[in-house]
């Protein structure tokens, strides 16, 4: 109970330190409202997504830390592409970084494709929907067990719960 509180004044505080960036443009991060290109130039299958899963799944943006309500989820499920559809994650892969953030030790394999980003100043792993090239976060060789760590939009995820 404890540990699960100061994980969620964690997350506060991520987001009460990004406030000041990201308080124009709803839950993301920076000052993007808009999509910069016609969203005919993407590769949109799902129609109802939002302006905000398209920013992030197709201009690599990044949803506000702790505003997944799929932070606390701990069901028996799959997580899959908000876009397509595929299947990326199993729940049993997903474990509490503490970042604000879905994370996961590991993805289905073949669900994503990865390549070097470069942006804001840092060497990151970006990876992105094998299926649909949809953006979805970035890995990290800090998970548990010295493993790694995908660190998702939740934005970008549909849990199916387990029937
Ligand atoms: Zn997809």
């Amino acid at each position: 109970m404890r540990r699960k509180f100061l994980k969620i004044a964690g997350a506060s505080i991520l987001g009460f330190i990004f406030y000041p960036l990201t308080s124009l443009a709803n839950n993301i991060v920076g000052f993007k409202k808009k999509l910069k290109k016609d969203e005919s130039e993407y590769n949109i299958i799902n129609p109802d997504l939002t302006n905000e899963q398209k920013i992030i799944m197709f201009e690599e943006g990044t949803e506000r830390a702790g505003t997944s309500e799929l932070n606390y989820e701990k069901r028996k499920g799959s997580y899959h592409c908000a876009n397509c559809g595929a299947k990326l994650f199993e729940s049993t892969a997903k474990f509490d970084s503490g970042t604000g953030w879905p994370s996961f030790t590991e993805a289905i394999p073949g669900a994503f494709v990865t390549k070097t980003d470069y942006s804001f100043g840092m060497k990151r792993t970006e990876y992105s929907c094998a299926n649909c090239g949809a953006h979805h976060g970035h890995v990290f060789n800090d998970g548990p067990d010295g493993g790694k760590r995908y660190c998702s939009n939740g934005l970008c995820l549909l849990f199916v719960p387990e029937s």
